[in-house]
């Protein structure tokens, strides 16, 4: 998505005069962007006309910073589409509320409620969890395992088959022990059957929550709108968390489940453990939408991870957008020194997917490790060429030789680097916001 709307953007304002033609182009190409990023088509449809009301063709005319104007429209649309206008119900610490889960099977639920559990239970709550789940087998035993791991205080049966029952009692029972934080956990069917939503009404009308928070796979596409909406029309879902936000999702279903629920996205989950959860914040998800990556984010990253001395020489470089092998070079050293660094990457976008994907970080590092073996080969000018065609057969021949590996792995890092140096290129000349200040622009 961020590629195409970026590429939109470009070539408009490389167009001379910017027309109603021209910016009518600009809009269709950015339409069918979010529209291949899962956003639901009306919702496409009504930003599009809102960005026309709102980008004044004479301002554009009258030369001032047309990509800046329609940008910052793109960007302000988005983030409105992600407000619902109101905050979600938001628990109190040390008084009681009960938090209800609502989704279909495989959402996320059972995973996210201990998430949710543990994020508060860090920050001094005394949350319990309630596995109101008696339609799928070992749901009781996921619950038990994931709440025992995290020691959050845990209630269900293995012989009660009345999911209302078991909520109640447990809901009962943690009310009484002072827990501040309830949340119960529901079954979810494959599809939204009428049975899923009348148990999830009864369960609903015998526990009274607080807060319905509705979790949605990001990977379900355009369905996204109508589940959302399904799901609000039986119960009085009050926010949603859109979890599986670390594969492959485009991310567009967040905004139809704020559309179709007409509530707030608080939290995403990232990835299957207890801590890869976050806090939702709309303006560097639509950051990361736009393809910008997140720069408060980053920035923030930068601070605290690169040392003090070497963080101008390294946003100067960003900001150059030349990204030489030597750069990469620093980057690997950076890498396996500090570790972390890798994280401040990941935010990039495309960055560290694929070079470091999670959980492989042993083989990662490998891999590093042989790319900087055979840099070592390289001549100063190869190193500091912005111009990777300067690395012809017969350099990586002599690269290979030198570093004692095959060919073909010279030629698989120079493809490495050339995307590297792709994203890197992006960033040229974009302004960067100095720590504190969010600018996506
Ligand atoms: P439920 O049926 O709605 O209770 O869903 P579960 O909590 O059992 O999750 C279904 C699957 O999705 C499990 O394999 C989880 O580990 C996985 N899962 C849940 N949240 C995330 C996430 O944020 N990222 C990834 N990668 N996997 C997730
Ligand atoms: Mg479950």
């Amino acid at each position: 998505l961020g590629g195409s709307i970026s590429r939109a953007i470009q070539q408009m304002s490389n167009a001379t005069i910017i027309d109603e033609k021209v910016l009518n182009e600009c809009l269709n190409e950015i339409t069918r962007a979010l529209l291949q990023s899962d956003v639901q088509f009306k919702l496409v449809r009504d930003m599009q006309t809102n960005i026309k009301k709102i980008v004044n063709l004479d301002d554009l005319a009258a030369g001032h910073n047309k990509r800046k104007i329609i940008q910052q429209a793109i960007f302000n649309e988005l983030c409105k589409m992600l407000d619902p206008g109101k905050p979600s119900f938001t628990p109190k610490k040390g008084k009681t509320s009960v938090v209800m889960f609502v989704g279909l099977q495989g959402s996320g639920k059972t995973t996210t409620c201990t998430k949710y559990a543990y994020y508060h239970q860090k920050n001094g709550w005394k949350p319990a969890l309630v596995c109101a789940d008696t339609f799928r087998a070992g749901a009781f035993d996921q619950l038990k395992q994931n709440a025992t791991k995290a020691k959050i205080p845990f209630y269900g049966s293995y012989m009660e088959s009345d999911p209302v029952k078991i909520a109640a009692e447990g809901v009962e029972r943690f009310k009484k022990e002072n827990c501040d934080l309830i949340i119960v956990d529901t079954s979810g069917r494959h599809k939204q059957e009428a049975a899923l939503f009348e148990e999830m009404r009864q369960v609903s009308e015998a526990t009274k929550p607080d807060l319905v928070i509705f979790v949605m796979d990001s990977s379900i596409g355009q369905a996204a709108f109508d589940q959302a909406q399904a799901f609000k029309q039986s119960v009085a879902v009050g926010a949603v968390i859109v979890t599986k936000m670390d594969g492959h999702a485009k991310g567009g279903g967040a905004l139809s489940a704020v559309a179709a629920t007409k509530s707030p996205v608080i939290f995403i989950g990232t990835g299957e453990h207890m801590d890869e959860f976050e806090v939702f914040d709309v303006k560097p998800f639509v950051s990361r939408l736009l393809g910008m990556g997140d720069w408060s984010g980053f920035m923030d990253k930068i601070h605290e991870v690169v040392p003090m001395d070497q963080q101008p020489e390294l946003l100067q470089k960003l900001s150059e957008g030349n990204f030489t092998l030597r750069i990469m070079y620093e980057q690997f050293q950076n890498i396996l020194k500090m570790g972390p660094i890798g994280q401040v990457f990941s935010m990039l976008p495309g960055f560290s997917a694929e070079l470091m994907p999670k959980g492989r970080e042993k083989e990662s590092q490998a891999k590093i490790k042989r790319y900087m073996t055979m840099m070592d080969s390289m001549t100063n000018e190869e190193l500091d060429s912005p111009n990777p065609k300067l690395m012809n057969e017969s350099r990586m021949m002599r690269i290979a030789r030198g570093s004692g590996r095959h060919i073909r792995e010279v030629m698989e890092m120079m493809e490495e680097y050339k995307r590297l140096a792709k994203i890197w290129g992006k960033m040229k000349g974009l302004k960067i916001p100095k720590k504190g200040e969010m600018s996506a622009l």
